[in-house]
């Protein structure tokens, strides 16, 4: 038996197969090939493999998503097999006498090339889509698994870290638990992993070694403890953890139906965090009363160029009309720092959390917010939406947000496409500035929601991507509370409500501080819903005490 142990984040427990993540390589070396016939028919191999998926691609999109999505695959398909691609992957192979994946990554690099240096900017887009088909039959080539998982049965998935756009584009059906060698409890792929209620576990630094691939693992996301081939007194133990988990999920299902009241009688909303149209299947699951947080920015990760105004309509649609008359807030574009988008070509920056990342992306460029704006407003007409702007540190930035809106809405008006005039509008307190001049910001917008993994990240001035900053990574300072608490009292005097859609509004160790701060709303994980409102109908807010602002 072999012992690891990491960091939980999060919770549960998961037992099977090691499986290693498989990234595609970037590297290819140029290998000179003696067989060159042999090579071309390897090339064969990987476009049908390609030509497969990519059908089969469009085939899904169709069913789930619509015609537009459906069309992208089939273009792919046709490019797999132009003429000029495929010439002039043949043409270095026969005048190099390389190996196939040289040949492949030359003439996908010329092709992007080719189409970026054009003047038309729909042609320049498709140098993301040449990429991507590159990408496709390079790994077909080396068999690299699409999704990165190449098992037929569900995985304990392995992996050094994983982005957060690798994560939203892996086989979920797939995956029973993550461990991974680097990553930290409030990175945007933790938090994927608490939302997708899947157990998970980072940190394990050169403790994860390749050699377990294909061991039996058993994983605690709560203690960070992986066990690998257990003797019986350890897998009896864990046995016994995933009857216990299996009876209190059994017992929290009572609370379904349930309001979210104290027992002396305080309304607390509680709502969940989403990333995609597919987890409100989750929320529902789970009787969330709305969604405090959909991170749209997951739709542009998943992607592989700008989703178009249908694309995000259709999406945003989907979610508004499932939630049937609940708050569905919806966030802008929050990229940048750690959830980066090729095809955005962002600068690189020393310190990309403090960079252009955001609602700055934003405010400086205009097409892309009127655009994912539009998509929103358009789907304002279908249920309960809220707009919600990210990153906020000026009350101007805030009045740029309400003018690009009013101008959507005036365009809306003069095409005669319906939507929601008075769809809310709040921005997340997720920085200090925002802290400090809270009064003026809530005479701007309709609410405020907390976002405390920045909050403290900025706060404190501790990288929420570090996993070894520790005890000063402490989400509980009290300055981070007594921010929560300034915040609250300036929405409240302006008449508006607030909530906290960080990971901390999860933590029940702090529910009864967020009853005496005021708190109006906890937008947290799916799974999370249940276990607090069990905590909440416990609770008696008046005798909730700020005892954890004092330092
Ligand atoms: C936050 O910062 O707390 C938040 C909810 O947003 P994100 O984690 O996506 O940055
Ligand atoms: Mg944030």
């Amino acid at each position: 038996m072999i012992l690891l142990q990491g960091k939980g984040v999060s919770k549960g427990v998961a037992s099977g197969p090691i499986y290693f993540f498989q990234r595609p390589s970037t590297d290819i070396t140029k290998t000179a090939v003696a067989d060159i016939a042999a090579e071309k028919e390897r090339i064969a191999a990987a476009q049908e493999k390609s030509m497969a998926q990519l059908e089969a691609l469009a085939d899904k999109a169709r069913e789930e998503t619509g015609e537009e999505t459906a069309v992208l695959f089939e273009t792919h398909a046709m490019f797999v097999e132009d003429e000029d691609y495929v010439e002039a992957i043949m043409t270095t192979l026969d005048e190099e006498r390389c190996c196939a994946e040289y040949a492949v990554q030359q003439a996908g690099e010329q092709f992007a090339a080719m189409f970026a240096a054009t003047d038309d900017a729909y042609m320049q887009a498709r140098a993301a889509d040449v990429k991507d088909v590159t990408r496709r039959i390079l790994n077909n080539l080396m068999g690299i698994a699409e999704g990165g998982i190449d098992s037929d049965v569900p995985v304990i998935l392995a992996a050094d870290d994983l982005a957060p756009s690798e994560t939203l584009q892996l086989d979920k059906s797939k995956i029973l638990g993550f461990i991974t060698a680097g990553g930290s409890g409030n990175s945007h792929t933790a938090i994927l992993a608490r939302t997708m209620g899947i157990p998970a576990i980072c940190g394990l630094g050169d403790t994860l070694k390749q050699e377990y691939a294909g061991r039996d693992g058993y994983i605690d996301g709560e203690t960070g403890q992986i066990s690998i081939d257990p003797d019986e007194i350890t897998l009896a133990a864990f046995r016994t953890k995933e009857k216990k988990q299996a009876e209190m999920k059994e017992l929290l299902q009572s609370m379904k139906g349930q309001k979210d009241v104290t027992l002396d009688g305080r309304e607390m909303m509680v709502y969940c965090n989403i990333g995609s149209p597919e987890d409100v299947a989750a929320v529902q699951a789970n009787d969330g009363q709305g969604i405090g947080l959909f991170r749209s920015e997951f739709l542009y990760l998943a992607a592989n160029d700008y989703p178009s105004e249908e694309d995000q309509f259709q999406a945003y649609k989907t979610v508004a009309a499932a939630m049937n008359g609940k708050r569905v807030v919806i966030r802008t574009l929050d990229i940048g720092a750690d959830k980066q988008v090729e095809y955005f070509h962002l600068q690189k920056e020393e310190n990309p959390a403090m960079g252009v990342r955001a609602i700055r992306i934003c405010l400086n460029r205009p097409e892309v917010f009127r655009t994912q704006l539009r998509a929103l407003y358009r789907a304002s007409a279908y249920g309960k939406v809220a707009i919600m702007f990210p990153m906020i540190t000026s009350v101007w930035e805030v009045k740029e947000c309400k003018r690009a809106c009013k101008k959507v809405m005036a365009e809306l008006d003069a095409e005669g496409i319906p939507y929601n005039k008075d769809t809310e509008l709040g921005i997340m307190i997720e920085t200090p500035a925002s802290v400090f001049v809270a009064d003026a910001l809530a005479k701007e917008v309709d609410f405020f929601s907390v976002g405390t993994n920045d909050l403290t990240q900025y706060t404190l001035a501790c990288d929420r991507q570090a996993n070894d900053l520790g005890k000063f990574f402490d989400p509980h300072h009290p300055a981070v509370l007594r921010a929560l608490k300034m915040a609250t009292d300036a929405a409240h005097a302006a008449g508006i409500w607030i909530g906290i859609c960080g990971e901390l509004g999860a933590d029940l160790t702090l529910l009864e501080t967020f009853l005496a701060i005021g708190i109006d709303e906890l937008s947290v994980s799916p799974s999370s819903v249940l276990p607090l409102r069990a905590e909440i109908r416990k609770s008696i807010a008046k005798t909730c005490n700020l005892d954890m602002l004092k330092s």
